[in-house]
Formats: C-alpha cells, structure tokens, sequence
C-alpha cells in the first residue's frame, strides 16, 4: 500500500525513501513539510503535525478523488497527534483543532490555500468556551474559521465576510478588529454563517471530519488556481509537481495579552542586512501578520513585551540559519507565553539582499566561496543593474511639489507609470495597451498576483514589509513600495488623493522601491554604478576565480580550454570599451566597423564611395575614411590595453547607408511636377544607384566577405587602418592583441581570397612603421555551411567566432529581421518552438552545428580560439552551452558582462568535473606511510 501520510517525528522514514537526498525529501512532503520535520528533529518547539504526500495530490488531479487509502492514513496520523496533543479532535470537552496548509517542494509564497481553526463547530465552542473561560477568543478563531472555509473552500468572495464586518464595527463605533469584544465577535460568526448559507445554498458543516476532507480537497485543488499556475509559468516550476498539505495542531496567537504571532527573516530581505527583521501583533492569527490587515509591531519590541519568548525565539532562528546556512523566513506563534515554530523555509529576498548574503555569508565562514557564487542569479545581477532614480532629479521633484507620500521601501527599483487600481486592469493596460502599469492597492491579495508581475511596479497604503505585496514585489524584483498610509485610495471612485492632490485612474506616478517614496509625474532615472555596489563586485571577483580555475572544465579534446570561459564585449566605441572593461570584459569579442560609417559626417563620404564609378574615385573616398577609422581603432586598442581586440570588416549591405529609397522617390516626383529642374539631375542618379542596389532580401544578399570580395577597396583600407591604429598605439607603449575577424563566410575558398591581400597589407604597415606584434585574422561563423566545412575553414582561420544572430536566421530559415514580429510568439504559444531562439540558443539544431564546428576546427588547427558574438553571449542559458562545447570565451554588450561572469561561473561549477574516487588500495598504501 502506498504510504500517502508521514508523521512528524518519520523524518528518516522520507529521508531513506528519497535515497538521503534533502531535495527529494522536498518532492515527497513538499519544502514546509521538510522544513517542519527536520525541526521537530532538531528539538525545536513544533505542533505535532503530519503531512500528506504532493504524490498524494498528484494522484488527487488525475482521479477528481483521493487516492485509495490516503483518508484512512489520514485518520490514523490524526489519531497520533491527539495523543501527541493530548487532545482529541471533534470532541467539545477537550478538542483538537488543526490548521490545514499547502507547501509544494518550491515555496510559493501566497499563492496556495490554507485554512486554520479546522474542527470548530457550535458543539466544540462552547466546549472551549467552558475549558478555556475565554470567550473572545474561541468566537474569533470560530468567525475565522468560518470566512476561511467560506472563502477557500467554497469560493465565496471575500467581500461577503469583509463588508458584514466593516459595517458591524462602523455600528459599533469600532476602528480595528481589536477592540471586538466577545459578544461582537459571537454575533459575527451568527452573521458570517448566515452569509456562507446564502452565498453557496448550504449550512456551515458542523461535522469536523467533513471540514477536514473538504479542506485538504480544496489544497489539492489550489495547486491548479490560476494564481498558483501564474506563478509557475514565471518561476518555471513544473505542473506535475503537486502540493503537500500539513496537518498541524493548531496553537492560538490570539488568546490574549500574553499570545502573539510573527513573521521573520533571519536577515533583512530586502537590504541583506545582518538583523532579524519580523514583525508581530499580540492576540492575533497568523493570516492577520501576512495580510496586512493591522500594522504589526516590530520585532525587537517583544523582547520587552516577552522576554522570555523573545530570548528563545532568537536563539532557535540563530541556530535554524545556521543549520541551513542560509536567510530564513520563519513563522512562530506564542500561546500564553511559550513559543511555537509553524514554519521555517530559505526566504525570497531582492536581488540586493540575495548578493550581500552571499558574501556575508561566505565571508563569516557559513558557506564556500563557490556557494555564495551559485546563490546568485544572472537575473538578479540584472536587476541590480536597472536603473535608478536620479538623486538630483527626485530633489528637484520635492521642490516642484510632486511628492505625495513616502511608505516603507519594499522592493527596490525605480518604476514609472501609469496608475491602475486592480489587477485586471493594470494587467489589460500592460498587456494590451503597452503601457507601463503601476498597480495601486490598498493591500493585495494572492489573487491580484498577475496585474503585480504586469506591472512596473507596485504601491499599497496599507500593510507592513512582510505583507503579501512586498513578498510578491520582492521575489520577482519588482520595484514596490507597502503601506504609504498617507494616500487614500478610494477604489469605488478609482482615485487617489493625498493632501489635496487627487490623481485619477491613467495618471502617472513615479515609485522608488528604494527609499519608498512615491511621486507624481515622471521622474528620469540614471543607471546605477556597479563600481559603488562592493558586494556585487567582490562576488563577481569570485565568479572570474572559478572560471580561472585550472581544470574546472573537462578538455573534449586536444586544444580544448580547461580554464571556465572568458568574458569579452561587443563594442564599437571606446566609451563603450571601457565601460565593458570596467565591467570585467577581458576583450573585444566584436567590432561592428559600420557603425562608424553612419556617423554625420562620415556618411557623406561613405555615399560617395559607394557610388564611385572608378577604383580610383572610390579609393578616394576611401581615403578619406581611413583617417576617420584609424582614429576609431586607435581609442579602441587604447582602451582594451593588452586585451584582445576582435575587428569585424565591413558587414552590411552597401543600400543601408543610402537615403531612404521611398522619400527620395517622393522628392524626386514632386521635383519634376513642380518642374524645379535645380539639383533633380544628382537626385535622379542618386535614385538609380539606390535601385540597383536593391536587394528582395538583403540579409542573405551582397554583404559580409561576399561584399568584400566585389569591392576589396572597403576592406583594405580597414586593414590598412586597424594595422596603422595598432602599430601608432604599440610604439606608445600600449600592448595591442589586434584579431581581424571576416564576416559571413560560407566557404574556406572566400577566406582564401581576401585574407592574404588583406594579410600582406598588415604586413606592409608593419614594416613602414616599423613595430611588430601578434595579430590573428579569424572569421565568424554565421552560415550552416561554414559550420559543417568547418575542419577546412579552420585551415585558414586562426579563430572562430559565432555570430549565432545570422546562424540562427540561416539555420531556421526565419528572416531574424522579420520573425520575432510575425510568428515566433505564435510558434512559443503553440509549443512548437520552447524558447526564442533569437534569444537562446537553439542547443539542438544551431548549438549542435557549433559544437561540432568547434571539433571539427580543432581537429585542424588545436589552438583556434573559440568564441561567440551573436546576442547569445549574454544570455544565461546559451552561456552554458558555450561552456559544454568548448567556448574560449563568449562576448556580449557591455551592460551584460556582469551577467556572463556570473554565468560563466555556474556553468564551469555546475560541470566540474568528478575527481575520481582514490583506489582503494592505494589509501591503503598511503595511510601505511
Ligand atoms: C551575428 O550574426 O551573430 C553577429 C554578431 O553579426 P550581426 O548581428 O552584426 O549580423
Ligand atoms: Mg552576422
């Protein structure tokens, strides 16, 4: 029979289940069952509890029913923890209350079900009420326990428990729930009854075992709520793997002055600050700290209301982050005095918290170097990057009266946009409207989950740094500011007004998720400096140490790199380079050389060329150019001093530096109506010469070393002027590693063509400048053919670099120009294509035409250098390919460099290699010396 139900003291029995992995003890009871088993382990005060298998609720989805066996296993676990408890479900002289909770194997915080309270009927409170003499509470757990059923397991709308309330304590004269006395609370649970009767058509269950099968049913069913699948899709959590659900004794935070209940992290989860940062209300229930719904207290303030517990408290959570070695998000009770732990899990925490963790922790001896490599994202890395808002320009903003209100800084970030007041909304706008969204709240809720990741960012008036919106914002680095209590948002009116200021549905609000403030209007933001972020950099230090790390890669064979992969950047102007130097780029991986012929005064010039009848007139031009291009190189090998420098020749079509062939058409028909005969004859030849150069599909026509080929003017010059640039810079005193790279080659026979004219040409400025140094001439491989010949290719150039933006064009047959807007999208919804491949590369197709091009190349020549140039180099995932096939390095924009190291790192630790294991015979040998 299969075991569906493990008890809380069966920790081993799941450990010897999943093979002593953790992370499968994870898959079976789910990372909160997990968690609350190894404290119960560990001797930390847990609620005796049991936990049903998420095996369970996958067999739950694919029947509609549970499987055979579990309800049975189910009351067998339960009969243990009465005995446990020493209390007994159901009965009202002593009874046993539980809490029903969903926890998948990846905390998904919020976005599953739970319902407290459960095996409270009429009968049991007034049992309670004689037993525990405290009649407030046992209505309050009751009119809870009510709404959460109500709400959860039959889908009743919040409002129908929400609005009774309000108008209740509106009656009464009452502000917070807190001053609900006994008999308010008694009458309340009459009235949510009654709602709960004439919303679903039934009477609130008054069996408790039926509450508990429904209850742990509608768990089941969370698991497929749109929220819960939402989130998924973004995370990439797979469907199949199905929540656990807990069954705890409940122990009650709301028994008065002397009870409490809390929500912690170890470490500031927004900031990574080394300090506890939690926050608790007395006499209240768990949901009530999440929700929101009062404003909590502190949590260093219980060391004055309790400090016994406080004391307790703080030891545990020391001890539990030790244990993990990681940032814990815990959750506790305090039942007249003592101290409960209801959950402790690695808490979510911003891109900026996660980076100091990490070092910290590594720093403070708790975790490896590696580790704290591996415990941050190239994502995160990214958003550390985004920009800011401009100190000068948020000042600016205060004098000109634009500040509405400051709240706490939940989620850091800088976010414009225009504000809508429910999810649906700012996801429509979002969405559909291509607008950017500021979704604005009083609170929210786990529904309102899909407007917050469509938007930009997030404001509530109310709730607290723990609240559901700063968890949520926190987790998917949205900037998000909670509790800015100073606005009133009136939801009806679809408005806000602070002081007199009222701003409608549409109008746009600036939101700093790092200092908190809100703003009217828009204010610009500014990049954020990497060298003033000392975590980031220390941690990306320790990221270029793994991949210098000799033999962290495997060799495929000979020629291949055992060192991780480099990163260098594509860039075209010395700004840029040092920017990407600065960044960490140890390289040039791609010039585009044409950019520098769009520059205004240039153009001209490069127009005239083109049209050049004669190889005179065109050397001409050329001449002209080539002061303006040696300059151009000469800041560039400037910059890189002693990197690498990878020059691409000349690569688009000649008609993309002509005018616009439509407007001049127009210009040229107007002229001759109007019959102005000045300047229309040049405009007509001009107008000939763009039409000749008319190409149906330019990406595939004259361009690349084709071009070169036809009209090897264009190139020598670049030659002669990377070589003069190099040579001016190496008597200098600069170290210049110049790689001229030849674009589009589709066989060795072009390489064989242009690269020795070009070559001789090098040569020959070396010799008039009279300065030697190292260059290589290289090409990319951007055409399948190239790829395929690539043993014969090799023979030629010294490295290859892949330009996978056309390999991939050309290896699909997609114009990469024309795709992303036409069918791609299509082609991710229908599931035909899993990724972008624009964006990742394709590991299948293109990425094995690279691998075996990289083979086959060595096989030639071992020493080819190997890298990437195509928008691939800095996406994660395609950076790990590069690591797998053997990449020198990958390049990339300079804003990504730091995401590539970061990546670049966890490839070569996620494929280290396996020391192999010593003889046994030789341990032997040596333990006898
Ligand atoms: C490429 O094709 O990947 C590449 C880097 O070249 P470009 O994008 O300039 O064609
Ligand atoms: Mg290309």
């Amino acid at each position: 029979m299969t075991k569906w139900v493990y008890l809380y003291n069966q920790v081993s029995e799941v450990e010897k289940l999943a093979g002593g992995s953790w992370d499968g003890v994870k898959a079976i009871v789910g990372g909160k069952g997990a968690g609350l088993l190894d404290m119960t382990r560990a001797k930390v005060p847990v609620p005796p509890f049991f936990t049903i298998t998420t095996e369970a609720c996958t067999a739950y989805q694919k029947a509609g029913k549970f499987p055979q066996g579990m309800w049975e296993q189910t009351l067998k676990a339960l009969r243990n923890i009465e005995k446990a408890a020493g209390q007994k479900f159901g009965d009202p002289k002593n009874p046993l209350l539980v809490s029903c909770r969903s926890g998948a194997k990846f905390s998904m915080p919020g976005m599953m079900d739970t319902i407290l309270n459960l095996g409270l009927t009429d009968a049991v409170a007034e049992g309670m009420i004689r037993a525990a003499k405290n009649e407030r509470f046992v209505w309050d757990s009751y009119r809870r326990l009510v709404e959460m059923f109500g709400t959860v397991v039959m889908g009743i709308p919040d409002e129908k428990f929400e609005h009774p309330l309000d108008k209740y304590k509106r009656k009464k004269g009452y502000k917070l729930d807190i001053e609900m006395r006994a008999e308010d609370w008694k009458e309340m649970v009459g009235i949510y009854k009654e709602a709960y009767h004439s919303s679903c058509g039934q009477i609130f269950p008054q069996d408790p075992y039926k509450q508990l099968s429904l209850a742990t049913e509608a768990v089941f069913k969370s698991w497929n709520g749109k929220r819960a699948v939402d989130y998924r899709r973004k995370e990439g959590i797979p469907d199949t793997l199905g929540t656990a659900v807990n069954i705890c004794t409940m122990v009650f935070g709301n028994m008065g002055d002397d009870s409490a209940t809390g929500v912690a992290f170890t470490r500031n989860p927004s900031t990574g600050e080394k300090k506890m940062m939690g926050e608790y209300l007395l006499n209240a229930q768990g949901e009530d700290v999440v929700a929101g719904i009062r404003n909590a207290d502190p949590v260093e303030n219980l060391k004055r209301h309790m400090p016994d517990a406080y004391k307790q408290f703080m030891a545990i959570t020391a001890r539990l982050e030790k244990h993990y070695a990681d940032m814990q998000d815990v959750e506790f009770t305090i039942e007249r005095g003592k101290l409960w732990m209801l959950q402790t899990r690695v808490g979510k925490r911003t891109a900026k918290a996660a980076v100091k963790i990490a070092v910290d922790m590594a720093n403070e001896g708790l975790i490896s170097r590696d580790q704290a490599v591996r415990r941050v994202t190239p994502e995160q890395v990214d958003a550390l990057l985004h920009p800011q808002f401009d100190d000068e320009a948020m000042i600016k903003a205060e004098k000109e009266g634009k500040f509405l209100a400051k709240g706490v800084n939940a989620s850091p970030g800088a976010a414009v946009g225009q504000i809508y007041f429910d999810a649906d909304k700012a996801e429509e706008y979002a969405k559909e409207h291509k607008q950017d969204t500021i979704m604005v709240r009083p609170f929210t809720k786990p529904d309102d989950v899909h407007g917050m990741i469509a938007s930009k960012g997030v404001l509530t008036s109310e709730g607290g740094a723990t609240s559901h919106a700063a968890v949520v914002a926190r987790q998917f680095g949205i900037p998000c500011v909670v509790g800015a209590s100073a606005i009133k948002i009136d939801l009806e009116k679809r408005s806000m007004t602070v002081g007199g200021m009222t701003l409608k549905e549409g109008d746009w609000v600036s939101v700093d998720g790092t200092t908190g403030k809100v703003f009217a209007g828009k204010i610009p933001t500014a990049e954020p400096s990497l060298e003033e972020q000392k975590e980031l950099m220390t941690l990306l230090k320790w990221a270029d140490e793994v991949c210098a790390r000799k033999n962290i890669r495997a060799a495929l064979a000979k020629g291949y790199p055992t060192r991780g992969l480099q990163v260098w950047t594509n860039a075209d102007y010395p700004k840029d380079a040092r920017r990407a130097r600065s960044y960490g780029a140890v390289g040039i991986g791609l010039c585009r050389t044409e950019h520098m012929f769009f520059e205004p005064e240039r153009l001209p010039i490069v127009q005239r060329m083109i049209l050049a009848e004669t190889s005179e007139a065109r050397t001409e031009a050329l001449n002209l150019l080539l002061p303006h291009q040696r300059k151009d190189f000469d800041g560039l090998f400037e910059a890189m001093d002693g990197c690498p420098v990878i020059i691409r020749l000349i690569d688009p079509p000649l008609h993309e530096f002509m005018p616009d062939e439509e407007k001049l058409f127009e210009e040229v028909v107007t002229m001759r109506v109007q019959g102005q005969t000045e300047g229309l004859a040049d405009k007509e030849k001009l107008l000939a010469a763009i039409k000749s150069l008319h190409e149906s599909n330019p990406m595939m026509g004259l361009r690349g070393v084709r071009l070169s080929i036809s009209m090897p003017e264009i190139v020598e010059m670049q030659v002669r002027a990377i070589f003069e640039a190099a040579a001016d810079c190496a008597l200098r005193g600069i170290k210049v590693k110049p790689e001229i790279m030849i674009p589009l080659t589709g066989t060795v026979k072009e390489l064989e063509w242009i690269q020795p004219r070009l070559e001789r040409i090098g040569k020959a400025v070396m010799q008039e400048k009279k300065v030697k140094f190292a260059y290589k001439f290289g090409t990319m491989i951007e055409i399948p053919r190239a790829a395929v010949t690539a043993a014969e290719v090799a023979a030629q150039a010294q490295f290859f670099s892949f330009g996978t933006n056309d390999l991939t064009q050309m290896t699909f047959g997609y114009s990469r120009d024309d795709a992303e807007r036409n069918f791609l999208i299509t082609y991710q919804e229908q599931g035909i294509l899993e990724k972008n491949p624009f964006q990742t590369i394709d590991r299948d197709g293109v990425g094995a035409l690279m691998k075996n091009a990289i083979l086959d190349g060595r096989r030639t020549r071992p020493e080819l250098e190997v890298g990437i140039c195509g928008e691939h180099g800095g996406d994660p995932d395609s950076i790990e390919w590069c690591h797998i096939i053997g990449n020198d390095y990958v390049s990339c924009s300079p804003f990504r460099v730091p995401i590539a190291r970061l990546a670049a790192a966890h490839a070569a630790l996620k494929y280290k290699p396996v020391k192999p294991a010593r003889k046994p015979g030789k341990a032997r040998k040596k333990a006898k010396k």
